[in-house]
């Protein structure tokens, strides 16, 4: 499994998902409803792709 903890500061919200590609994907819905004003450009979904850990 890989995981991903939101660093959006006051966001405690982890997601879980069988691969990265499927983080990412969870990632867009989330950051969608919980952090419409977060712009995902390319940096930054490098940069949280490079914070999923696998467990
Ligand atoms: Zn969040």
């Amino acid at each position: 499994m890989k995981r991903l903890d939101c660093a959006i500061d006051g966001c405690h919200a982890t997601i879980e998902a069988e691969s990265e590609d499927a983080v990412m994907t969870q990632v867009g819905a989330h950051a969608a409803e919980a952090h419409p004003d977060l712009e995902l450009d390319d940096e930054t979904v490098e940069g949280i792709r490079s914070q999923i850990m696998t467990v």
